[in-house]
């Protein structure tokens, strides 16, 4: 039985791979390759880079130091998870592996408008889309803002950005369902309002174009607010607690409702962002090792 097993080699994983190895663990990290730090084409606002690095190039520069304390990366994706005597079976094509604690460090998908895969990768690369306002939205200091969304979720993101510029305007995907409530927060703010549907995505003159229930409006950034799907299926298998988006409720030690399975990162209920996934991996990996060094003293 290994000590851990990671699911997801994102910020969240990965750093909680460093610390696992540094603690002189046996584990096994599994990740299918689809960060979502690996969308970010330059990052500002992780600590320690003045000059922004790229989400790839902060997840290779993870990956090395995990390497060099003996941790491996598998590129495999995990299907399933049971609960056994002792730990968990871990279910990884034909295999089924065995761990004495699981840290499920899967992150979330987020949803995309509805436009050809390309044009929304050369889209995000460019910055006409994008899709954390805490992350970037001082790139878009008075610039012109669309935010694809509507209801209380619209609204929040849309009022989030009205701190950075005067020029912003949420846009439904389809028609806009707007309590009156978030329609006065919406004309307090001066944030207009528009119906779509939403379609005929094109990159013209470095702004993104679409068609809406008004016409062709352009964009030098637009945020999506479609929500999320979160990767905790694994985890709610074997019965750990969510809320009802699927977000799963920790401790502040990251550990879920089920003994011996924690969580880190996107996938649990928290601030979306590197540095808070790294933080909660970092109080996973050193929970874990305190829980292992308890059935078993860790001795050299
Ligand atoms: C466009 C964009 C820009 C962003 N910019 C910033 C920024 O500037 N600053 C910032 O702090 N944050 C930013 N974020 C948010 C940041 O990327 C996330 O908060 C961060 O990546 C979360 O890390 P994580 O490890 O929890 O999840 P992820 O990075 O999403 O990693 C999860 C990993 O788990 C793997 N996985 C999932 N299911 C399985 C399975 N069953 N088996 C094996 N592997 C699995 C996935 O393949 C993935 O590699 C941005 C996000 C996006 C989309």
């Amino acid at each position: 039985m290994d000590d851990c097993i990671i699911i997801g080699g994102g910020p969240a994983g990965l750093t909680a791979a460093i610390y696992l190895a540094r603690f002189h663990l046996s584990i096994r990290l599994f990740d299918c390759g689809s960060s979502r730090a690996a969308q970010i084409p330059c990052t500002r606002n992780h600590a320690g880079y003045p000059e922004g690095i790229s989400g790839k190039e902060l997840l290779a520069r993870m990956l090395a130091q995990a390497e060099k304390y003996g941790a491996v990366r598998e590129a495999a994706e995990v299907t399933s998870l049971r609960v056994i005597e002792g730990g968990f079976g871990v279910r990884v094509g034909e295999r089924e592996l065995a761990a004495r604690t699981v840290l499920l460090a899967t992150g979330v998908v987020n949803n995309r408008p509805d436009m050809p895969r390309a044009l929304h990768d050369d889209a995000l690369a460019r910055g006409l889309i994008r899709y954390c306002p805490i992350c970037d939205g001082y790139e878009v200091t008075d610039k012109r803002i669309g935010v694809i969304g509507t209801g209380s979720h619209g609204v929040r993101e849309a009022v989030f950005l009205r701190g950075y510029s005067a020029d912003v305007t949420l846009v439904a995907p389809e028609a806009h369902q707007l309590s009156d409530e978030d329609g006065a927060t919406l004309d307090e703010a001066g944030i207009v309002r528009i119906d779509g549907p939403c379609g005929a995505y094109a990159i013209e003159d470095e702004q993104l174009a679409f068609d809406t229930a008004q016409g062709r409006l352009r964009f030098d950034s637009v945020y999506p607010a479609l929500g999320s799907k979160i990767r905790s299926g694994l985890a709610i298998q074997v019965g750990a607690r969510g809320d009802e988006s699927g977000c799963l409720e920790v401790d502040d030690h990251q550990r879920t409702s089920v003994p011996g399975l924690f969580a880190a990162g996107d996938v649990a209920r928290g601030l979306d962002q590197i540095s808070h996934a790294m933080g909660e991996a970092g109080v996973a990996a050193t929970t874990i090792r305190n829980l292992l060094a308890e059935r078993k003293p860790i001795r050299r």
